[in-house]
């Protein structure tokens, strides 16, 4: 069979040459005579890949010295209790530090009513009012909040955070799962990122968390020893069995990463590819995006059919979708929370995908 352009927002497409390098190492990798799943974690065969990834991750990204990267497991989502508990929890357990938020949809709201169980949240900001079809003008937050947290780049809805918020001296916190290694990002102005493997690193089963070390304290007592930074940090992400399928498959991803020219050539692609699918909606008569223009982003872009009948726009949305899977073009619908057809254009997704995507929409809005 034929591969298909999969718009997935994740787990989602892969680079074609990692696929294929994986699978021809699938049985035998580096000589070893046993597949990356069947190795320990903690064998001379699997070290040089943890640590490969980690090396890697850091020249492409340019990780300060002081930062130190983690290879955990349990999501992105984990990571919304995980940082409240680690950055900001008390021993009485309940919210007595405060953490400023900014709501910019369904991701960032589940970090914020996580948060709320170990911290006293403050939402800064919403963009709630106009379907998080923006990102808010983002305040200050106040002396004594212990971080601030944004989500980069929120994947539902399709919008980005295009300047920081002015977050002073507090720890600038940010979800990056979405946009990680999308384009060059400046990791000194953060405290900490965070971003599941499966929409722009790798397979789903690893999350990658890149914190500064100052803020590697001792959780409260309470925490679960599997939640604490300074555990997952002293022992090298191998405290306990790691993700390893899914850390080698990310380290050959930051290897085609580098062997086609790092994150400036990245963005350029990137920047490239959404403009031409922005293009095609901004001309097209039959859809359009939703989002702000100051507020989009380059990997997952959202768009709605002009129809006022819900009925009609329906029908008109499930025949896109049949005919774009019939043409090699799967995973099109918007988020089951907000509806409409969305296209998610991660790295991996070529330009000849999104150059098909395009040329579909034109033909079909001709013909409906
Ligand atoms: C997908 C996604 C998540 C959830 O990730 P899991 O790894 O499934 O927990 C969180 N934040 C953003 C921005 C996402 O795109």
């Amino acid at each position: 069979m034929e591969r298909v352009y999969n718009f997935s927002p994740g787990p989602s497409i892969l680079p074609l040459p990692v696929l294929k390098k994986a699978s021809a190492e699938m049985l035998d990798a580096y000589g070893s005579g046993q597949s990356i799943m069947e190795m320990s974690h903690r064998s001379k065969d699997f070290k040089p890949v943890i640590e490969g990834a980690e090396n890697l991750l850091r020249s492409l990204l340019g990780i300060p010295e002081e930062y130190t990267v983690l290879f955990l497991q349990g999501g992105a989502s984990l990571q919304f209790s995980m940082v409240p508990i680690n950055l900001a929890g008390t021993e009485s357990g309940s919210g007595q530090k405060k953490a400023a938020f900014v709501d910019t949809g369904v991701w960032a709201g589940k970090a914020i009513d996580e948060a709320k169980k170990y911290v006293d949240v403050r939402v800064l900001a919403s963009s709630k009012d106009k379907n998080y079809s923006y990102i808010p003008a983002a305040p200050a937050p106040e002396k004594d909040d212990v971080y601030y947290h944004i989500c980069l780049n929120n994947t539902i809805v399709g919008t980005k955070w295009h300047t920081l918020p002015p977050v002073g001296d507090v720890p600038l916190v940010a979800d990056v799962s979405s946009c990680i290694l999308s384009e060059p990002l400046d990791v000194s102005r953060f405290g900490l990122l965070y971003a599941g493997a499966q929409k722009n690193l790798g397979p789903a089963g690893c999350t990658v968390v890149i914190i500064r070390k100052d803020l590697i304290t001792q959780a409260p007592s309470w925490t679960p020893t599997m939640l604490r930074y300074d555990i997952h940090a002293k022992e090298k992400s191998l405290y306990n069995t790691p993700p390893c399928w899914s850390i080698y498959i990310i380290y050959l991803v930051l290897q085609w990463i580098s062997e086609t020219g790092g994150l400036e050539a990245m963005g350029e692609r990137n920047r490239k590819k959404a403009g031409i699918l922005y293009d095609a909606l901004e001309k097209s008569s039959l859809f359009y995006s939703p989002v702000e223009k100051a507020s989009r982003s380059l990997m997952n872009i959202p768009f709605v059919i002009r129809e006022k009948d819900e009925a009609k726009k329906k029908t008109i949305e499930e025949k896109f979708l049949k005919e774009a899977a019939e043409n090699g073009m799967i995973n099109l619908a918007g988020h089951r929370l907000v509806g409409g057809l969305r296209a998610s254009i991660y790295n991996a997704m070529p330009l000849e995908g999104v150059d098909k995507l395009v040329s579909f929409i034109e033909k079909f809005e001709k013909k409906v």
